[in-house]
């Protein structure tokens, strides 16, 4: 079949691929410890479920707005303007998705003419630079620096705006660094925005997950609330990744077209789903806070271990649940690294430039995981390589 030549600008999330390698592992009868998929390994809160199984007994199980049920979209509102500590978050602002993953496809394809710069991080969540490259705009990557606690250069940043920047995405806590943008970056990027009008895409779906301080929305600053798009969702903060539910917040005019791209694809999001991400929002709380526990101890059992490796350099992530250590002192190229662990140590990771090209010389390994396979693990690691040495 001739496949449109725009496919060949697709990229991929290369977690899928080496999840699926893993399990091809395992169906040979290998064990496999699994850091490569960015999930909670948490079950979804049992009042999230029950709210989920109710609304599908009680007949909700047809189409739905395609925007999302309203009673979703004021939950949504109400938890933004709380948590985000913005006053006026309106329903109408509300997109409900399938995920959060379809509003960075919507709003790219709503705002990004062809030949249009976008402005994204490098390494950053392999979605938006593929998404860019489809929709036929040009890609500039943000190069995020270990060096730098994975925060960017300000002026770096600066000298990559020009006339054409349509757009500029940040991602904070960031995968796959679990990197918090500072004050001053965030700043920065807020005045060249606000001087050139230029919308911020702010993916901000690991804001729960944050380890120290407080999360801070580009959205807050002046002239900010206005330019920018906060993408948010279930997936992460309350274990919902197979529910499929998500969501961006953005000026009504582009929820409108948001929403068409939402009734010429999915039609809506499904309607049980909308019903638990209700209770997510609405019930209590102690789950998140709970899992939040969890990940922080287990982050710096995790970290610790792979600083204690000869060769591997990992600094404390300050949110979302992933390590992403330097492991260029060992040797061996990152790329080689992740299939020699995975096929010689047992443990599925990914290597850094599945997340762009300034990720090279890194791993990203997910610490949602039990202590005992995170320290399994590591244990692993330091023996598969201690052969190599
Ligand atoms: N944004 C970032 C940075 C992510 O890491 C992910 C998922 O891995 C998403 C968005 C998409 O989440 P969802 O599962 O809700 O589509």
């Amino acid at each position: 079949m001739r496949i449109a030549s725009r496919m060949s600008r697709l990229g991929t999330e290369t977690a899928f691929e080496v999840l699926a390698r893993a399990r091809a592992l395992e169906a040979q009868g290998k064990t496999i410890i699994h850091l490569e998929i960015g999930e909670p390994d948490f079950d979804t809160p049992a009042n999230v479920v029950q709210a989920g199984v109710k609304a599908l007994q009680s007949g909700h199980t047809h189409y739905t707005p395609s925007a999302g049920i309203p009673e979703l979209r004021r939950a949504i509102a109400e938890h933004i303007c709380r948590s985000r500590g913005l006053p006026d978050v309106q329903p109408d602002e509300v997109v409900v998705t399938p995920g959060a993953k379809p509003i960075m496809y919507f709003v790219i394809i709503s705002l990004v003419e062809e030949g249009d710069e976008v402005i994204y991080p490098n390494p950053g969540f392999p979605i938006y630079e593929s998404m860019i490259n489809f929709v036929g705009g040009k890609a500039v990557p943000l190069p995020l620096r270990e060096e730098r606690q994975f925060c960017f250069d300000v002026d770096e940043f600066r000298s990559l705006v020009t006339d054409r920047t349509r757009l500029i995405i940040l991602n904070s806590p960031g995968n796959p660094t679990g990197g918090v943008l500072s004050l001053e970056d965030l700043a920065a990027v807020a005045e060249v925005a606000v001087e050139r009008d230029i919308p911020v895409l702010s993916d901000e779906i690991y804001e729960q997950l944050l380890y120290e301080g407080e999360h801070v929305s580009i959205a807050t600053f002046p002239g900010m609330r206005q330019r920018t798009i906060i993408l948010d969702g279930f997936s992460k903060t309350y274990a919902m990744t197979g529910w499929r539910l998500g969501y961006g917040i953005m000026p009504v005019d582009l929820a409108q077209h948001v929403t068409r791209l939402m009734t010429n694809s999915n039609s809506c999001t499904a309607a049980f789903t909308q019903l638990a991400g209700v209770e997510a929002l609405k019930g209590p709380q102690e789950s998140v806070a709970q899992m939040k526990v969890a990940f922080r101890q287990r982050r710096d059992i995790f970290v610790k271990g792979l600083n204690q490796i000869p060769g591997i350099r990992c600094i404390m992530p300050a949110g979302a649940f992933y390590a992403f250590p330097n492991v260029s002192g060992t040797g061996i190229s990152s790329a080689e690294m992740a299939d020699y662990l995975l096929y010689e140590a047992g443990v599925a990771t990914l290597k850094g430039e599945s997340f762009g090209a300034y990720g090279k010389g890194y791993l990203r390994l997910s610490y949602a995981n039990s202590i005992e396979n995170l320290e399994k693990a590591l244990n692993q690691i330091d023996q598969a390589l201690a052969r190599r040495r």
